[in-house]
């Protein structure tokens, strides 16, 4: 329902949740972050409920965050509103974050591949099953972006989709087929978002992404492709909002 994608130099779980505060407008039955911690590895605070209960298991059990994350407020479609069901969503052993907004039509043949390939879903979502994917997909390419264009191209429904890899850090990327799509651009730090909202308390620099576009997001840098990993021009706009 709510995105949100931070890569930059400031407090990340703070710019997660930040994020996520301007979104919850929106409505929405569970929240979850994920990060790469300062061990490198991926962590992952989700919870049913409405965001202060997340803000209430991160105090408890804090995370520690080295500059990339990703946030999300799930508006459940497929297994009930569930800490389980709840995103991000894991793949690669672990090893990768991946959230979604939206309906993944294909998930039953799709979560059949990945069964067979030997892997338990935890959960009954439509995004878990596409997280085991591309996991899969990345340990057989060995990166993120390759990985991440072929698995996209296989989806049929709706889709926005943020992921990151812990072998890849200072990086988040991001895919749109009918739902939208935004990059912040700020210094030494861009954001993505499912509207501007999600980062319009740090820039009002935007790029508004096309349908049936990957976004890359670094802290110095961004680039956008169609699915076949094509460059495409992109113009920036600011942002016009009445705090
Ligand atoms: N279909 C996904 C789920 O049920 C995403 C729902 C959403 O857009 O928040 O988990």
């Amino acid at each position: 329902c709510g995105i949100v994608g931070y890569v930059g130099p400031n407090d990340t779980v703070e710019a997660l949740l930040s994020g996520l505060r301007r979104l919850e407008y929106r409505g929405y039955d569970s929240a979850g972050v994920a990060v790469i911690d300062e061990a490198g590895n991926i962590g992952v605070r989700k919870r049913a409920g409405k965001l202060v209960r997340l803000e209430e298991l991160l105090e408890v059990s804090p995370l520690t965050a080295q500059g990339t994350g990703i946030g999300h407020t799930r508006w459940a479609t497929h297994g009930g509103p569930t800490d389980e069901n709840a995103h991000p969503h894991l793949g690669d052993d672990g090893k990768l974050a991946l959230i979604h907004n939206g309906i993944v039509e294909n998930f039953a043949e799709l979560r059949a591949e990945v069964e067979a390939a030997g892997i338990t879903l935890i959960g009954e979502t439509d995004t878990e099953v596409v997280a085991a994917l591309l996991g899969l997909e990345v340990a057989r390419v060995g990166d993120l972006e390759t990985a991440f264009r072929t698995v996209v191209a296989r989806l049929h429904g709706t889709f926005t989709l943020l992921a990151m890899h812990r072998d890849e850090p200072g990086k988040v990327v991001a895919a749109r087929h009918h739902s939208p799509l935004v990059v912040g651009l700020g210094e030494g730090e861009n954001f993505l978002g499912s509207d501007v909202a999600a980062f319009v308390s740090s820039t009002r620099r935007a790029v508004a992404v096309d349908e049936d576009n990957i976004a890359i997001i670094t802290p110095d840098e961004v680039r956008i492709t169609d699915f076949a990993g094509t460059p495409v021009e992109f113009a920036e706009y600011e942002v016009e909002w009445d705090a």
